[in-house]
């Protein structure tokens, strides 16, 4: 394969990217890392990747950081070639689940990987961690090994794995990783790296989980073996586990056999200045120079900004909840001022900022008149909109028409999800979003046009979603704007049945739309609609139909697809 440099792409220099080879090193004049970080995908240096975003954190404060991206599984060689480093290896399957990233909802192989250079599939193995994890033990005996990631994340306890249909454990007890990080990792990792630096146990670091003699406080989980015996009991885990990173002042413990897990109470969510200083560390925005291939998800994420972390929303079938928490924080306006001033000076700009956004873009600046103290709701937008939320979506409009009038930006699209039910709270804020931001087609959630399976969703109710629709296409009309809502549905969700889909469908056939998002439902480790498919009950503990073959699934799928819906009756 060619290495000469991508046409029409400026080329970075390898030392403007922290070390990936030995050479690298040296020109730093390092002699050994403090802490190497291992990642399932390419090395971008963007804030929207979590590695490099960690890496460049932590090297802000004093640490020597090296990334090995994408390493073969077969040998430790790739692992091995910058050296032991003098603290920890930290493990991270990537921006997706290893499995989720391979395998489509009907367990067919996927043919690309947004993450990795040409987009090709297969540059990471199935159970990144753990593979990751068991290569750094054999190359580095005794080294702290430390995993993090979505992967590790939302498998921290024990959860259903729907490629091989099983309960598993906690990944914990198969990558024997000295501690687990959790959530959003900037804290902890900061943590870990100060405490193994003045020679500290790892113990009690919120953001964490590990294997351990649980502390007497710790508030017990049902354990592998009762959800065995019991499928509805990991209903009731993930639900405590769902309130344990809202409200959790004390550890959870989850025994397995004889071992136990403990899970520290969540990591703070970074503050609005914590997050200003973050976004602001030198990223390049570009991928590593030993690429002879673009990384695609570089292509997408380039000129978007992130302004919100968390979302209020806990649906059931996202993991959001349980990896960035409902607490929303939102970054500064000068903050976000100054980021796109700096990419206006960038080579490739071109004039437009692709999405200003996080979770849920309209959250941002949104907050809780409670100081999220003490709440046990599960969401704070449904059944219906807390009214501790504080929402402030023209205080978001406003933010983003500061960043339009940036000198040398042309437009500011919001690519991010929107929460509908929200925006109708402020419907003139709504208008001028609609007339302004939207880059021809703005993504929206309904995910069902059936209440009940709404309900299970956790979703708000349909007839929110055709408010909004109306406010749309007003508004659209009103200001010659052809632009479209790109309604994300959902098929074969637990408690979905053939008639609620033929319901979704008979909405799209009236308006004469062809459904264009349809994902039919995966149960992705650690979700309550994932507890909810296994145990076949809704979260009270009532039996559910759940659409569970391969071939209802396909069913149910199919009656979106555009041949099959116009058999519908
Ligand atoms: S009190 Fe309301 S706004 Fe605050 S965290 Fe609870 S549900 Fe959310």
């Amino acid at each position: 394969m060619s290495r000469q440099p991508l046409p029409h792409r400026p080329q970075p220099n390898s030392d403007d990217f922290l070390p990936t080879t030995q050479q690298e090193m040296a020109r730093r004049n390092w002699r050994q890392l403090d802490i190497l970080l291992v990642s399932g995908d390419a090395y971008v240096d963007h804030p929207g990747f979590g590695i490099p975003l960690l890496a460049r954190l932590l090297e802000s404060k004093g640490y020597k950081v090296g990334i090995i991206d994408q390493p073969r599984w077969d040998t430790p060689d790739d692992i091995k070639r910058m050296g032991r480093p003098r603290l920890f290896c930290g493990i991270c399957a990537g921006a997706m689940d290893s499995l989720l990233c391979h395998y489509t909802s009907f367990r067919k192989k996927r043919r690309d990987d947004a993450c990795t250079p040409g987009g090709v599939a297969g540059k990471r193995p199935n159970r990144a961690s753990i593979v990751y994890a068991n290569l750094a033990k054999a190359a580095f005996p005794g080294l702290p090994i430390i995993l993090g990631g979505v992967e590790a994340s939302l498998r921290k306890a024990a959860h259903y794995d729907f490629w091989t249909d099983t309960l598993r454990r906690s990944i914990l007890l198969d990558a024997k990783a000295n501690l687990l990080v959790y959530g959003m990792g900037e804290l902890a990792m900061l943590e870990i790296a100060r405490r193994l630096d003045a020679n500290e146990p790892l113990e009690g670091i919120r953001g964490t989980a590990r294997i351990g003699v649980p502390p007497e406080n710790a508030q017990r989980l049902p354990s592998f073996e009762e959800i065995q015996q019991d499928k509805s009991l990991l209903i009731k885990a993930t639900l405590q586990l769902e309130d344990h990173y809202h409200n959790g002042t004390i550890p959870l413990d989850q025994p397995h056999g004889n071992q136990h897990v403990i899970i520290e109470p969540a990591a703070p969510p970074l503050t609005t200045q914590q997050m200003d200083a973050l976004y602001s560390l030198p990223f390049t925005r570009r991928q590593h120079p030993k690429y002879d291939q673009p990384v695609p998800a570089l292509d997408m994420l380039r000129f978007s900004v992130t302004a919100v972390r968390g979302c209020a929303g806990g649906c059931a079938f996202c993991s959001i909840a349980q990896h960035q928490g409902r607490k929303i924080t939102s970054r500064s306006t000068e903050s976000l001022v100054a980021e796109i001033t700096r990419l206006t000076k960038m080579p490739e700009w071109r004039g437009s900022i692709s999405d200003v956004g996080g979770p849920t873009a309209n959250l941002w600046g949104s907050t809780c008149k409670a100081g999220y103290k003490n709440c046990h709701r599960t969401s704070c937008l449904t059944p219906e909109i807390c009214p501790n939320l504080v929402l402030d979506l023209n205080a978001y409009v406003s933010m983003l028409q500061r960043l339009k009038a940036i000198p040398g930006v042309k437009h500011i699209s919001v690519a991010s999800g929107l929460r509908h039910d929200a925006a109708l709270r402020e419907p003139e804020a709504a208008r001028k979003l609609v007339a302004n931001f939207v880059g021809g087609h703005l993504k929206l959630a309904p995910e069902h046009c059936s209440d009940k399976v709404l309900k299970l969703m956790r979703k708000p109710s349909f007839e929110k979603f055709e408010r909004f629709l109306d406010i749309f296409q007003a508004t659209s009309a009103q200001h010659g704007k052809e632009q479209y809502i790109i309604p994300y549905i959902i098929s074969a969700y637990p408690g979905c049945e053939m008639s609620d889909m033929r319901t979704v469908a008979n909405w799209f056939r009236k308006r004469g739309w062809q459904p264009q998002q349809i994902q039919c439902f995966i149960p992705t480790p650690g979700t309550l609609a994932t507890a909810m498919f296994y145990a076949e009950k809704d979260f009270n503990g009532n039996p559910i139909h759940v659409p569970k073959t391969d071939r209802e699934r396909e069913d149910q799928h199919a009656v979106l697809i555009k041949k099959k819906a116009a058999q519908i009756d």
